[in-house]
């Protein structure tokens, strides 16, 4: 497989995702930053995190300029253990979902 972008090689990566036991499986270019993910095993991997206990209804809110957000409420803090200042790895397996890794 090359990359649409710049026909060089691409890298196949198996990406953990947090509380899911499948891995998803994504193709990284070696040369530009072109990144996409395998639809069948990220499908796998959406449909295990959906039976997740934690489910939470929130806003998107604006933040500075064009940029949005969303808050973390306690809850989701708390079973974290998530701390100010910490990284965490954003990725977008489909259209309608957003998943957040925390770095280890
Ligand atoms: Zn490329």
């Amino acid at each position: 497989m090359n990359c649409p972008k710049c026909n060089a090689t691409l890298k196949k990566v198996e990406v953990n995702v947090h509380g899911a036991k499948n891995k998803a499986i994504s193709y990284q270019c070696t040369k530009c930053d072109y990144f996409e993910f395998e639809p069948v095993s990220s499908r796998k991997v959406v449909e295990e995190l959906r039976e997740s206990p934690l489910k939470i209804r929130q806003k998107v809110v604006k933040l500075s300029q064009d940029r949005l957000g969303i808050y973390f409420n306690n809850n989701v803090v708390r079973s974290l253990d998530l701390k100010k200042g910490e990284y965490i790895y954003v990725s977008v397996p489909d259209k309608k979902h957003i998943v957040i890794e925390l770095e280890e």
